[in-house]
């Protein structure tokens, strides 16, 4: 079962009357499941910690927590927080039997969200990430870790015991030779070549670095192969002729705006920005959407305007210490496509009731018409609830830079932004 990172604005609620089953690193709250299968699940998942911890040398929690329930009428899912947490649901216990009985994946499914969570625990921002990319790994890391779990454990340990290397790297390679192979596949291809370069040990090295490069998304390409080369110096040689073939599956496109971003020193600055806001500064209601950015439209007053700080009311909701990720602000063209973008820790945004929050940017030239555009990478448990005003519509999309974006009906974000222009043109200062 390939299963996506699901992006729901919602509260997970751990269940009152939940069983638990435990195994090193591994707390299993599960509803109307027998205790065999519940403890299958914590024994999978701990074998499976045990591989990507040793193996592959990845920071991983130091428990994982799964919520385990069959649901009548649900479909099967299975999914991550991306931090600490697996998500099983299925419609009734006979699923939790052998794939070719059930047609289910759990045990790879199990590995492949672990491959998941330690990819994301260290690779917080990657929104220059395909699919491919991120779902090719969870396929090529899952596929391995089955392997060395039945290495580990052996074909009891699932509650219909079968020999489940068949769902591993075995299937992957099949999976290559066919005829025409999806892109995940050919992702997964691109994982396991690399691994022939750095070994198991070098993929969290890499991700460490590709994290701390924070990649120019215009065009992140180059940041990240020097990123590579830097995180694994003794293999830079033979990463670079596979990093050349990888980027054109594993690199988003993102569309850039024709305008270069012109920036300048704050100090050039007049210093008294001009407010533009739109919202009468009363919220009529507030979303965090699910893959999706808040992005609102301006226009300039005319002439030669800087941005200078972006506002935006809104609250945090998640866990009371707010995760150590950043989100992502972008000065986009009428079209939506970047001019620049920053990237703002998370922890900016506090929970409880909805306040403004300020940040400064680089001075950046506006167009005559722009948007900004908050992007949070929202999930079901961390997020920003952004508020609305419904006093003016029109202004407003649901979007994420480079990408178009969709109208958003209910009102107007409550984005405001100053600009400022340079001292030079400040006729009363005398510039
Ligand atoms: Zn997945």
């Amino acid at each position: 079962m390939r299963t996506a990172l699901t992006l729901l604005p919602l509260f997970i609620v751990p269940c009152a009357v939940a069983d638990t089953a435990t195994a090193p690193h591994v707390r299993v709250n599960y509803r109307d499941m027998g205790s065999t299968h519940a403890q299958a699940i914590a024994d999978t998942v701990s074998a499976a910690w045990t591989v990507y911890r040793d193996e592959f040398g990845f920071d991983m929690p130091e428990t994982v927590l799964v919520e385990a329930a069959i649901e009548r009428g649900a479909g099967a899912r299975l999914y991550t927080d991306g931090a600490d947490r697996l998500y099983l649901t299925l419609p009734d216990a006979a699923k939790l039997n052998r794939p070719e009985v059930s047609g289910v994946f759990n045990l790879y499914g199990m590995c492949h969200e672990l491959g998941h969570m330690a990819m994301y625990r260290m690779l917080k921002n990657r929104d220059w990430m395909t699919t491919a990319a991120a779902e090719g790994w969870a396929h090529y890391a899952g596929s391995l870790v089955v392997d060395r779990v039945y290495a580990l454990k052996g074909e009891k340990l699932w509650c219909d015991p079968y020999d489940y290397r068949k769902d591993g790297s075995a299937r992957l390679t099949q999976q290559l030779a066919g005829p025409d192979p999806d892109e995940v596949t050919r992702g997964a291809g691109q994982w396991r070549a690399l691994e022939q370069i750095i070994g198991l040990k070098g993929f969290a090295p890499l991700f460490r670095g590709w994290y701390a490069a924070q990649p120019d998304l215009a065009d992140p390409a180059p940041a990240l192969s020097a990123a590579a080369g830097r995180a694994i110096p003794a293999k830079a040689a033979q990463i670079e002729p596979w990093w050349s073939k990888a980027r054109e599956l594993f690199v988003e496109r993102r569309a850039i705006s024709s305008m270069a971003a012109r920036t300048l020193d704050p100090g050039k600055l007049s210093g008294k920005p001009t407010a533009m806001q739109g919202d009468d500064g009363t919220p009529d209601g507030k979303k965090s959407i699910a893959g999706g950015g808040h992005a609102r439209l301006f226009e300039s007053p005319g002439g030669e305007w800087y941005l200078r700080g972006v506002s935006l009311f809104g609250s945090r909701y998640g866990a009371p210490e707010a995760p150590s990720e950043s989100f992502e602000i972008a000065l986009c063209d009428e079209q939506m496509r970047p001019i620049a973008t920053w990237a703002k820790p998370y922890s900016t945004f506090d929970r409880g009731d909805a306040r403004w929050v300020k940040l400064d940017v680089q001075p950046t030239l506006v167009p005559a018409k722009f948007y900004v555009c908050f992007n949070f990478r929202p999930t079901g448990t961390k997020g920003v609830y952004v508020s609305y005003d419904s006093s003016t519509k029109g202004h407003s999309q649901t979007a994420t830079p480079g990408k178009p974006g969709s109208p958003f009906d209910a009102g107007d974000w409550m984005i405001r932004v100053d600009l400022d222009k340079p001292k030079s043109a400040d006729a009363l200062g005398g510039g």
